[in-house]
């Protein structure tokens, strides 16, 4: 108890601290705000006023960070003394003092604030601790655990046995082959052996096989499984399509398939669910718990977390606490969390540390059977003669197991990966196990309570045992990445592994959201356009919505943790790549349709023929494992349309490019006729071949909020277009060049070995002559900073009986990286034109593009670089792409979670390599007094920072070998793999310090709005050639630019897929607002104000922070009738994550007119249910 009064007594001490920090912050911001509204709003002033505000808030940062050093220090002292007092120390009284401080005026936060300062951060325990993995006896990951045996004579031990079956929904054979060889086996005898006996418990958490065996089974059977959730006999886990992947998913992928799980839950049980259960997942992200929480869950388990964190998290009895966001002052985004302690989620790891012990409890393994215990020592089944030694053995086990916890409550697993496939293995497990519980029953001296249960029986009875005890769960902040499951066995491998299925995850998820955008808003102009709330007759809606469910049902299956993880088998990964190939092509049909009926001026000429659409894609997929080949445009006189949809709620400037088949080639406006700045290029069939059929035409386009533009290409006088210059290098002599129609100039001499340099009016670059490789980057504020290209291989082990890396892990051979070298030196052909210039390097295993656009918005301010990767040749080799800078980061880097916020990272040099590398769905960077270097990407891999200065990414990985985690394969299915990057050097003016403790940084409001860009590009379409075109008009469907932390998205749940029900929920169209950066306590604070939401429209793109305020989206409200017009809301009502209907807020009696959405919090993201008039 002392331990408990002690922390208090610190914590309010820190709270006191922070509360310096945080008033200081809100008198800034008052004071900016001040400023800001007597400014006037020209853009010269903007900048001037933006740069001021800058060093504002960088001094304010400075001060910051070192409350938050001096935080550190006391959160590091609070855990030595804690330490100490575990090891004997004595009782201290509390200081009243310091409790008074706490309630100061103005430290309003400090309440808030406290709770998070006392718990555990996991960067802290991360510094503390060894990794030294000494052996501990029978449990060897952890320590020996004594108890007296009177421990729970006041408190009987209270014990929850929970079965359950972990169904992967793809992993050695494929979804639909489980299903048919074991799921469906395992959901009907669940209906039997259930029913049978109350008393019987079972979890399920995949919906994707739960709603595909719903579909099977007949009315009789569904009744009885509704009769078996409402009994509490049978509870749905997560909810999830699948238990997804926490490393590599996007969080609107996240989102999707829990909306995909709990909706159908919803409609077709009538539940929602309360508890999470991701016992597979590879490390868990908080982006999860945030998730899960807004979707309403309360409570939640993890399993696979580093074997040295379980250890500590065992001895300080915190395997339980409350999982808060990195970002978050408030309890507000707290979920209970339990965290398995032992290695496994299987029987002989779940009963106790004692894996031969528990083993002997696992009676599927009873000897005769197909399974038995690699300890060696059977099960027996449970008769009058052995009972009381199994009990008492049994009970041995479960006491140990309570220690490590602080309530007398404990969770039992009772299960295994597919598991209950057969009668008899229910009736091995639930006879014995009852047989043991009567016993127990029967034997009061024993203090044990013991019974089938479901995790909400778990988490009701631990919740009453706290509150009745006083206590509550220290709090926690972090992730669990890198997880390590024994030795120096990191799974960091898979954060790469399939890198071309994790491309084509994001493209699928671009498509899907940009279609189900422009779905909702026809669907929304039809209704007004008709005037009667029907849709136009010959639009095939239905047939849209079917693709719409079975694209994000493609998506939500895709994140999977044996899918987007690259660890399934290779005909399952052919599974998966083809459902996500067959979504897209589907998704690209209901674009098309969607765009052709909003562009008709005159909508009495939509004749919609599906089979040979008015709209094509101006580009074609032709294969799951192929990348999108634009398709040559046949130019004439007569125009084509070209139709561009820009997917993002913010006006941008963007290069179009498409294939013409000429190298004369004109863009107009087609509203206005004016002529767009254009470049033609060449299209190299070969390193130094251009082609002479084909041209790439790229043009720079202006476009408004979630609009359809219209831009008309012809065929243009011979030599009218700008044609793009080369020059091309290479060490030694150069190949014969064929380039027709393009002006070549070849180096003199003397220049031939001086730097290639490239630059637009925001940024200059040099880069090898010899290689093409980045070298130096240089901005218009004068920072130069040296950025370094490099690629290297890492091999692996090559001792004999070493494990080596697989599809999950990543064992690096003992030399670490070595430099790529080629057999002959690259061809470097350097590329000039007015819409962009850039530098491509051949190498033999890669093509390397760093690009420079000539743009004056925010796509002219950093450099995109793409590689295209082919190392089918090689054996046992990873390809890593390293950038090289004076960036002194010190061991300091961050990575994003889920592209949802940013972690801080520290590279340990206790830590092998591997475990150094931590997943990157869309963001890193480095940072120092002066600058921050911020890598963005279009795909997720693993990223590393392994010396000060460095960042690197792993592009590709082919392996030989399995791994031993199952799959029992290598990875050698590489393809050529294309990634895409942009790199961002920006100035940090003010000279905030390095910031210690565990400090909240976010992406700039520039690196946000460059990476909504990569991952959301626009989308062309083009008319066919030569027709007798009705006339198109373009869709401006957004007034103005959304808060730039407001994104809309989808459509859900129409609920047309399951045939009886209907759909006419289509009829609303249902808006997410997603507020992803912080604005509260951003580092960079243009967000905070100038314009937006309420009112200005059309606003050019540089500099970034116009289009963006969080005005709307921070502190006041967002009035929908502004944004949406000409849509009109008839009301707008809050809900959870999820949408379901339980959470809808309730209807305010007095409608606001018009609608607003209120209260939209920093870093929050938030679901409306939105109704159209
Ligand atoms: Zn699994």
């Amino acid at each position: 108890m002392s331990v408990m009064k002690r922390s208090r007594v610190l914590s309010v001490l820190v709270g006191g601290v922070f509360c310096v920090a945080v008033m200081s912050l809100y008198r800034m911001l008052e004071l900016m705000q001040g400023a800001e509204l007597q400014k006037g709003d020209t853009p010269a002033g903007q900048d001037e006023d933006l740069s001021r505000l800058q060093q504002k808030i960088d001094r304010l940062e400075h001060l910051l960070s070192n409350n938050n050093r001096l935080v550190a220090t006391l959160r590091d002292s609070l855990l030595h003394r804690k330490a100490s007092w575990e090891m004997g120390g004595a009782n201290v009284s509390s200081d009243s003092a310091l409790i008074r401080a706490n309630r100061l005026p103005g430290c309003r936060l400090a309440e808030e604030m406290k709770e998070g300062t006392n718990g555990v951060q996991l960067l802290d325990v991360y510094n503390l601790l060894p990794f030294d993995n000494p052996d501990g006896g029978a449990w060897k990951q952890g320590f020996e655990i004594r108890y007296h045996g009177n421990e729970w004579d006041e408190q009987p031990l209270e014990l929850f046995l929970v079965p359950h079956s972990h169904n992967d929904p793809g992993w050695l054979k494929t979804f639909d082959s489980y299903y048919q060889d074991q799921t469906r086996h395992i959901l009907n005898n669940m209906l039997i052996k259930l029913t049978e006996d109350s008393r019987r418990k079972m979890i399920w958490a995949e919906i994707s096989y739960f709603s595909k065996w719903w579909n099977d089974i007949d009315e009789q059977k569904r009744e009885m499984v509704k009769r078996l959730v409402r009994a509490g006999q049978l509870e749905l886990v997560t909810g999830g399509w699948v238990m997804a992947d926490e490393a590599n998913s996007h969080y609107f992928a996240l989102l999707d398939q829990l909306i995909e799980g709990h909706q159908w839950m919803q409609r077709h049980l009538g539940v929602t669910p309360s508890s999470g259960w991701a016992v597979d997942p590879f490390g868990h992200s908080p982006s999860m718990t945030y998730l899960l929480k807004g979707a309403g869950l309360r409570d939640m388990v993890i399993q696979r977390i580093h074997y040295a964190v379980k250890k500590h998290f065992a001895q300080q009895q915190t395997l339980e606490f409350l999982w808060r966001q990195s970002w978050d002052s408030s309890p507000r985004s707290d979920i209970t969390c339990h965290m398995m302690p032992f290695y496994s989620y299987d029987v002989p790891h779940t009963c106790g540390p004692n894996p031969a012990v528990c083993c002997q409890f696992d009676f599927h393994r009873l000897p005769g059977g197909r399974v038995f215990c690699p300890w060696r020592i059977p099960p027996q089944p449970i008769t009058e003669q052995n009972i009381q030694e199994r009990a008492l053995l049994l009970l041995d086990q479960y006491r140990q197991k309570s220690r490590l916890f602080r309530s007398p409550v404990l969770l039992v697993p009772l299960g295994d990966d597919f598991r209950f496939v057969e009668s008899s293995e229910w009736d091995a497990q639930f006879s014995n196990y009852q047989k043991l519980f009567d016993y127990f029953e029967q034997h009061p001296e024993l203090h044990i309570k013991a019974r089938f249960g479901t995790l909400s029986d778990y988490f009701e009875a631990l919740r009453r045992r706290l509150s009745a005890a006083g206590a509550t769960l220290p709090t926690l902040r972090g992730d669990f990445f890198t997880y390590a499951d024994r030795d120096d066995h990191y799974w960091s491998g898979y954060f790469t592994s399939r890198p071309f299925y994790k491309r084509l995850d994001r493209t699928l998820e671009a498509t899907l959201r940009a279609t189900e955008i422009l779905f909702s808003l026809t669907l929304a102009e039809m209704r007004r356009f008709r005037g009667d709330g029907r849709l136009v007759a010959d639009f095939p809606a239905r047939e849209h919505f079917q693709r719409l469910t079975a694209g994000r049902r493609s998506l939500a299956l895709f994140q999977h943790h044996d899918a987007v993880t690259g660890t399934a088998r290779d005909p399952v990964v052919v599974d998966y790549g083809t459902r996500l190939f067959h979504s897209i092509l589907n998704l690209r049909k209901v674009l098309q349709s969607s765009a052709h009926w909003l562009l008709l001026l005159d909508k009495s000429q939509y004749h919609p023929d599906q089979s040979k659409p008015f709209l094509q894609m101006d580009d074609v997929i032709s294969a799951q494992d192929a990348l999108p080949q634009k398709t040559p445009l046949t130019l004439s006189d007569e125009p084509r349309s070209l139709i561009i949809f820009n997917p993002t709620e913010q006006l941008r400037t963007s290069v179009i490019n498409v294939v013409v088949d000429s190298p004369d080639a004109r863009v107009v406006d087609a509203e206005t006729g004016r002529p767009m700045t254009a470049q033609v290029s060449a299209v190299w069939a070969e390193p130094s071949q251009a082609s002479t059929e084909a041209f790439q035409l790229d043009f720079v386009a202006e476009l408004p909020p979630l609009s359809l533009v219209v831009y008309y290409v012809t065929k243009a006088s011979a030599g009218s277009a700008h044609r793009a210059l080369y020059t091309f290098h290479r060490r030694g002599n150069l190949p014969t060049i064929q380039s027709e129609h393009f002006q070549v100039s070849r180096p003199e001499r003397p220049e031939a070995d001086s730097p290639l340099s490239l630059s637009n009016k925001h940024l200059q670059i040099w880069s090898s002559a010899e290689t093409g490789l980045l070298q130096k980057l240089r901005l218009q504020s004068g920072l130069v900073r040296q950025v370094q290209v490099q690629f290297l291989w890492y091999g692996t082990r090559t001792r004999a009986n070493w494990d080596k890396s697989g599809a999950y892990l990543f064992l690096p051979g003992e030399e670490g990286a070595q430099p790529y070298s080629s057999s002959e030196p690259p061809l470097v052909r350097v590329s000039r034109g007015p819409v962009f210039s850039d530098i491509t390097s051949c190498f033999q295993h890669f093509t390397h593009r760093v690009r420079l656009f000539h743009l004056d918005g925010h796509a002219g301010r950093s450099l995109e670089i793409s590689n295209m990767v082919d190392i089918r040749s090689e054996v046992n080799r990873e390809l890593v792409m390293r950038l090289v800078s004076n960036v002194s980061n010190g061991n300091r880097f961050y990575s994003d979670l889920n592209s949802f916020q940013m972690q801080e990272r520290r590279t340990l040099a206790k830590l092998p390599l591997q475990a150094n590398f931590y997943p990157m769905s869309s963001a890193s960077f480095l940072q120092d007094l002066t600058s921050r270097l911020s890598l963005l990407s279009a795909q997720s891999q693993a990223v590393a920072s392994l010396r000060p200065g460095e960042l690197e990414v792993v592009l590709d990985r082919r392996l030989q070998q399995d791994d031993n985690r199952g799959l029992g394969q290598g990875v050698t299915d590489n393809k050529l793999t294309a990634s895409l990057y942009q790199l961002l050097l920006e100035d940090r003016r003010g000279g905030a310090q390095e910031v210690g403790g565990a400090s909240v940084q976010h992406l700039s409001l520039l690196a946000h709005l460059t990476s909504l860009s990569l991952c959301h590009p626009p989308i062309t379409m083009v008319s066919p050639s030569n027709s007798q075109l009705p006339k198109l008009r373009p869709f401006l469907p957004l007034r103005s630019s959304l808060p730039c932390e407001c994104s809309p998205a989808e459509p859900e749940d129409a609920g047309g897929h399951t045939g009886k029900t209907t759909w006419n929920h289509l009829e609303r169209l249902r808006v997410f607002f997603l507020s992803s950066l912080d604005c509260r306590k951003q580092k960079v604070p243009h967000r905070k104000w100038l314009s937006s939401s309420t009112g200005r429209a059309s606003i050019v793109a540089p500099p970034p922070n116009r289009h963006c305020s969080a005005r709307g989206a921070c502190n006041a409200e967002v009035n929908l009738d502004d944004l949406f017009s000409p849509l009109q809301f008839r009301s707008v009502r809050r809900s959870g994550l999820t949408l379901l209907r339980e959470h809808d807020e309730p209807q305010s009696a007095r409608q606001q007119q018009p609608p607003r959405i209120t209260r939209l919090r920093p870093m929050e993201i938030s679901a409306f249910r939105v109704e159209m008039d």
